[in-house]
């Protein structure tokens, strides 16, 4: 059974014993039943055997050791990927995947690339969580605690909206890995229905959008889904979801050596970015296969025209490229080949 019908078990149960069960799971980090001293043999044996914990994992650790990724293999043996991001601010943010593979192919994007394979189960977008909780613990350091849970790992995970928001329900609940709304963010490419949705979940959580170009007609080239969902349509659902939920809104720029750098598209970026719950998160472009990364000076010039322009800007330290755990580069396997 899956983890998020744990509480199937305890149906005609004290009722305490649910709360035990999520505790010792989401907080004690429990990785086997057979941990969970307070609990009856009998009970330890059904949840092993019912509900088992194990979760199968690779890890793979960055050389400046500011970022951890697990390859996971799920129980049909298809493997997705989390990064856990050690930023200097001390947040300690986990990269999840909602989908193994993604059907949205991106150029850019190594994910995009492998093709779609199926969607995750809430429970293997929970278990994620507790598999990178359980070896932050296992390292003993005072900073062992996830702050961050940010869907920006393999597949769209607005394709796959309700279990993500399960998942999300779960890993927020009190009684469960109690993360606050907050700190989780959901990155789409601008799968509109989604964000729709959204726009009414009483969950506050963040939303980012890939945006990646500021005219329909390279959009279109790098993010086939444009032709669906184009830029005035997904920029007219954002502003309905501001003045809905009024948080703010990142949009996503990766910025690809003379595809979409100059200085004239961040002219054209800055007239998209028009209100002032919109900031920009500019990221460096890692290597997929395809295509260059923008020269530093480039990304530096590209930036200050937004600034001149009024745009909030925020760039985004990427790491995590010698264990191929770098934005867009998830494809199911472990380190570079
Ligand atoms: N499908 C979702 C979430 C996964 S992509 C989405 O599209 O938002 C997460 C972020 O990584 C996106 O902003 C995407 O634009 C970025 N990305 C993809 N490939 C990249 C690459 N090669 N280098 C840098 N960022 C990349």
């Amino acid at each position: 059974m899956p983890l998020h019908n744990l509480h199937q078990h305890f149906i005609g149960q004290v009722k305490y014993r649910l709360k035990q069960a999520q505790r010792a799971v989401y907080q004690d980090l429990i990785d086997n039943w057979s941990k969970a001293i307070n609990f009856p043999l009998e009970l330890r044996e059904s949840l092993n055997k019912d509900y088992p914990l194990e979760v199968k994992a690779e890890f793979f650790i960055s050389k400046n050791n500011k970022a951890v990724k697990a390859l996971i293999t799920l129980a049909d043996g298809q493997k997705i990927e989390t990064v856990l991001l050690k930023n200097s601010d001390g947040r300690n943010s986990l990269c999840v995947s909602s989908q193994v593979g993604c059907q949205i192919s991106c150029r850019f994007c190594a994910t995009g690339q492998m093709g779609y394979k199926r969607d995750l189960e809430p429970d293997e977008i929970i278990n994620q969580a507790l598999v990178m909780a359980r070896y932050l613990k296992s390292l003993n350091v005072s900073n062992h605690k996830i702050t961050n849970i940010i869907f920006m790992g393999m597949g769209e995970p607005f394709l796959n909206y309700d279990n993500v928001i399960w998942a999300i329900k779960i890993l927020n609940d009190s009684e469960g890995f109690n993360l606050g709304a907050r700190h989780f963010s959901i990155s789409t490419c601008g799968v509109i229905p989604g964000i729709q949705k959204l726009a009414k979940e009483k969950l506050q959580i963040n939303l980012a959008i890939s945006l990646n170009a500021p005219t329909n007609e390279l959009r279109s080239k790098l993010m086939p889904i444009n032709k669906k969902y184009s830029l005035e349509k997904v920029m007219a659902t954002v502003n309905d979801y501001i003045k809905r939920t009024g948080r703010q809104v990142m949009f996503e720029y990766l910025l690809i050596k003379g595809v979409n750098d100059s200085l004239f598209m961040a002219k054209q970026l800055s007239q998209i970015i028009n209100n002032h719950l919109f900031v920009v998160n500019l990221i460096p472009y890692n290597p997929t296969g395809k295509f260059k990364a923008s020269d530093k000076k480039q990304i530096m010039a590209f930036k200050k025209v937004l600034e001149d322009n009024r745009v909030k800007v925020t760039q985004r330290n990427s790491f995590g490229q010698d264990i191929m755990a770098a934005c867009g580069q998830l494809a199911g396997r472990g380190s570079r080949k």
